[in-house]
């Protein structure tokens, strides 16, 4: 595997970042999870811009415009030989004091990770998942903004340990106030009566690239979709649901907390979804 840092292409074995980089000393930094299918880079462009715009927030300057980093991972894309799998962008605050400073970090590290990805095992998309909600909250907007993709995860993997110790296959994120934000790693939407509903950014929820897929979809098909503040009430009582993320894609959930979600299979507009997903994903993208 090559692995791209900093405008060098190395091997796994000297891949390495400095123990100084406030990357890992603080989770200081920002990040994003891509897809290829079929020899394209599925949304390159969405991605490159949440990155710059989570740099922003932060006042990390990523040193490279976004022309050379889109060139940077189409470049680590082709050096692994990939037409299919997942893209890891990271960027780090660089090489620093012990100190918090974030100023006093020179340069940003740029590191480009292709590789295979599974992260459902298939028959997941055909039989669903299973949801319960975890006790670990989405921070408040009055800390760092959840919409900053930040390397900042230990919330969600805490999250992601109460769903594990619950034997679910992934766990419901409330906001501080207890209304939905979304889950450890994915976008929640819901349906009820042929009307889509998902909660809003502002619920604490990352502004995925596949959840904006999703609105896509459901203005070629003709189906109402809607940003809702919603409580577990909605989602213990919706026909269908499903989660989005880069990695999962799009996947049936068909309980919470051991409630079903409708007949407790996954629903019929759902796997219209998954289908039309596919074939955009497979369909269009920067090509490799
Ligand atoms: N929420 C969180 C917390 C995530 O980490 C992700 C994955 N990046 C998502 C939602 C889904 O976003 P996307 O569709 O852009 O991958």
């Amino acid at each position: 595997m090559k692995i791209y840092i900093d405008g060098e292409m190395l091997d796994e074995a000297d891949a390495k970042i400095s123990v100084f980089d406030h990357g890992l000393l603080y989770g200081d930094g920002v990040f994003e999870g891509i897809r290829m299918y079929n020899g394209r880079v599925f949304r390159l462009e969405e991605h490159i811009d949440r990155l710059y715009d989570s740099a922003r927030v932060i006042m990390l300057d990523i040193g490279i415009d976004k022309q050379a980093m889109t060139e940077a991972v189409l470049e680590t894309v082709r050096a692994n030989g990939l037409s299919e799998g997942y893209v890891r962008l990271v960027v780090t605050r660089g090489v620093g004091s012990l100190g918090l400073n974030p100023f006093q970090c020179p340069k940003a590290s740029v590191i480009v990770i292709a590789a295979n990805i599974t992260l459902y095992a298939p028959e997941k998309y055909q039989n669903g998942l299973t949801v319960v909600t975890c006790s670990t909250r989405r921070p408040t907007p009055a800390s760092l903004s959840p919409a900053v993709k930040s390397l900042n995860y230990l919330n969600n993997v805490m999250a992601k340990v109460e769903a594990i110790h619950a034997d679910a296959d992934e766990g419901l994120m409330l906001n501080e106030q207890g209304f939905v934000a979304e889950c450890t790693g994915d976008n929640l939407f819901l349906i009820h009566g042929g009307r889509i509903t998902t909660p809003p950014v502002s619920s604490g929820s990352l502004p995925g690239i596949t959840w904006k897929v999703i609105f896509d979809i459901a203005a070629e098909k003709g189906v109402p979709i809607e940003e809702k503040q919603m409580t577990r009430y909605e989602i213990y009582t919706a026909d269908e649901a499903f989660l989005t993320g880069t990695a999962a894609e799009v996947i049936p959930m068909v309980s919470l907390d051991r409630r079903p979600i409708g007949d407790g299979n996954p629903g019929k507009m759902t796997a219209e979804f998954i289908e039309r997903f596919r074939e955009i994903a497979t369909s269009t993208g920067a090509e490799i």
